[in-house]
């Protein structure tokens, strides 16, 4: 029934402070319960076996709206791990990405470190056709759940001495040696979950280069990010003109 949405969270370049792009995220607009969260239904469709379909949905209503935003502006959406086992989901999301006229460079997928080494062959397999088609990659949620950084933090330290200065300590030695890693393999890292000030200005001394989270805006429909691009527009006319 149309009733499955696409949302736009406001992804900032922390180095120019500017608008680069939007993390796609789904939504049920429920006629009597309003906007539903992801957590709700996402394990209920991949448990029944339509988050494929699903998914591929609320995408290609995301191109649809950013046919007319400014190019410099990149979606990124998410996959579920059950959508790697199909062998023709990088198929899928180019043939996706022609019908709606949409820069393969413009869109990045972003696929939990879990999902993606559960079959390394059709991961490996699913990267390199993207990539090869231009489309970027992020690793979602990294350092949580599955792998060895997060369960650096459960090591067996004495605790009843540590405050909570030296967690926050932690915290940051954890990030600093994740963003130096990345650094030095030239990856850029997007901090997600930034909602004040003095959280972002830490990140960035990290070495963070993209943030998003609710400081820089909550997720948004696709009319709001067409009335925010407009505004921008207005206040900071492009150089050149730009056709179509
Ligand atoms: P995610 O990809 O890790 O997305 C980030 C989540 O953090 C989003 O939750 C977002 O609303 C929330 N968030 C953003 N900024 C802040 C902040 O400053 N503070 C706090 N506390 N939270 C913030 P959301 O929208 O509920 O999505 C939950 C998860 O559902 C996503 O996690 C993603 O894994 C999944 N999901 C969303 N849309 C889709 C979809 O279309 N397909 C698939 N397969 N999964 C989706
Ligand atoms: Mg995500």
């Amino acid at each position: 029934h149309g009733q499955f949405i696409p949302l736009f969270e406001p992804q900032v370049d922390l180095s120019t402070n500017r608008l680069v792009g939007f993390e796609v995220l789904a939504r049920w607009d429920h006629p009597t319960r309003g906007l539903l969260s992801p957590d709700l239904f996402i394990p209920v469709a991949e448990e029944i076996g339509v988050i494929a379909p699903l998914s591929e949905s609320v995408i290609a209503q995301a191109l649809e709206a950013a046919r007319g935003w400014d190019p410099s502006i990149s979606l990124s959406v998410n996959i579920s791990p059950t959508q790697l086992s199909d062998p023709w989901l990088a198929q899928r999301l180019v043939r996706l990405l022609t019908e709606y006229n949409f820069p393969a460079e413009r869109l990045v997928v972003e696929v939990t470190e879990s999902s993606l080494f559960s079959d390394l062959d059709l991961a490996r397999s699913l990267v390199l056709s993207l990539k090869n088609q231009g489309v970027r990659i992020a690793l979602d949620d990294f350092g949580t759940g599955f792998s060895s950084l997060s369960q650096l933090r459960l090591l067996p330290i004495d605790r009843s001495f540590v405050s909570s200065v030296d967690k926050d300590r932690e915290s940051a030695a954890i990030i600093k040696a994740v963003t130096t890693l990345a650094q030095a393999l030239s990856v850029p890292v997007t901090v997600e979950g930034l909602e004040d000030a003095a959280t972002l200005d830490r990140m960035v001394v990290l070495g963070a280069s993209t943030g998003q989270g609710w400081y820089f805006g909550k997720p948004m429909s696709a009319e709001a990010v067409g009335e925010l691009l407009a505004r921008r527009a207005a206040e900071a006319p492009p150089s050149g003109r730009r056709t179509g």
